[in-house]
């Protein structure tokens, strides 16, 4: 297939440029696109055979269900149909607050979406996206977009047009180059079917954020996952995901304990002969001199620059190919958590705890 490239900028949006990207997805076509939070392969959420395609270019687990897009109100039309006022009530509260933004709300599922959407389930995760590029595309399709993260399945997120062309050139209709993602992590996704509402997977709208809205809110103890549930309520979550070819570890403590380590740990490497690559911040990256590649997260605490460059890291990881990571665990506060998230599933569960030496 021959992928056309088009480049629309968020700040100067190209209508016409859209108005013909709209088309592609409303006639049943792949356009990946640009949001806020990573890049999305998107199809017409009300056209079955467009959505399995998705599953196809990405080479998707079928049970891994997709989220639809929506550029208002008025689409919440044929995709949700509520369980209960409840359950509805808690979307427009929490709409009203973070929509459009990188927040996806489950909710129950109008039967005119095709099922291999929600791959089976009765509910459906919805997020109004308030990327300027998304946001006009939804609107000039006409239609809700489903659409999961540009990738390969598997590999890191796609925060910039380069990992898109890597992934999806030759595979979709179009891809929209529309510059970086600005939050670089993928949206929270939030159970609104439950008892109580629940984030499944944290991103840059915490589970704080969703209690000072709604009074109250639980998390998926997605550390416990690994290994342990065998049927994780969010499909994604149980998937080896983010990770680069390399393997990972990621080492938690004090700096002094954690640069200790992951200097032994690169001199070990080294003896075997094997390339290896660091993720530090730049507080740290001067002190791991006997690696081949050596890439920051940004200053420590800065859990906003840590989401915007984890993905573009592990993927550098890759492009030099470097045969082990080692991994300086981030702070958790605020996106930090789904930075560490993102990090330990990129890492198949193996953090190590530092204790200091004496
Ligand atoms: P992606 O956009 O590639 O990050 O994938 C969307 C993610 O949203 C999936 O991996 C699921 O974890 C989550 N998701 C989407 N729809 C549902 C749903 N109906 N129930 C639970 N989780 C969902
Ligand atoms: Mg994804």
């Amino acid at each position: 297939m021959k992928t056309e490239i088009i480049r629309i900028s968020g700040e100067d949006p190209d209508i016409e440029a859209l108005k013909y990207c709209g088309s592609v997805i409303r006639e049943g076509g792949l356009v990946a696109f640009p949001t806020e939070t990573v890049y999305g392969l998107g199809a017409n959420a009300f056209n079955d055979a467009a959505v399995r395609s998705i599953f196809t270019a990405k080479n998707r687990p079928a049970d891994n269900p997709l989220i639809v897009h929506i550029s208002d109100y008025g689409m919440l039309q044929g995709v949700a149909a509520f369980n209960n006022e409840e359950e509805q009530r808690r979307l427009m509260a929490l709409g009203e607050v973070y929509w459009p933004g990188p927040l996806t709300m489950i909710v129950g599922k109008d039967e005119q979406i095709p099922p291999a959407v929600s791959c089976g389930l009765q509910t459906v995760g919805i997020r109004m996206p308030v990327h300027p590029v998304a946001l006009a595309l939804i609107r000039e399709s006409g239609v809700p977009i489903a659409a999961p993260s540009a990738n390969s399945s598997g590999r890191p997120s796609p925060t910039k047009f380069s990992h898109v062309y890597e992934d999806m050139n030759g595979k979709v209709d179009v891809i929209i180059d529309g510059g970086d993602a600005r939050v670089g992590v993928e949206s929270t996704v939030l159970d609104l079917v439950s008892q109580e509402p629940t984030v499944l997977r944290p991103g840059a709208v915490t589970k704080e954020d969703v209690m000072r809205v709604l009074g109250t809110c639980a998390a998926y103890d997605w550390k416990g996952l690994e290994g342990k549930v065998e049927k994780p309520r969010s499909p994604g979550m149980k998937y080896r995901h983010y990770a680069p070819v390399a393997e990972t570890t990621v080492y938690a403590g004090s700096q002094a304990a954690v640069v200790a380590r992951m200097q032994r740990e690169i001199r070990s490497a080294a003896a075997k002969g094997l390339r290896v690559g660091v993720l530090a911040t730049d507080e740290t990256k001067k002190l791991y001199k006997e690696a081949q590649v050596v890439l920051s997260l940004g200053k420590m605490g800065d859990s906003l620059a840590h989401a915007e460059r984890l993905f573009d890291c592990l993927r550098t990881f890759d492009t030099q190919d470097v045969q082990v990571v080692f991994a300086q665990a981030v702070s958790e506060d605020g996106v930090g958590d789904a930075v560490m998230n993102r990090l330990f599933r990129a890492a198949g569960g193996r953090i190590i705890d530092c204790i200091e030496e004496v």
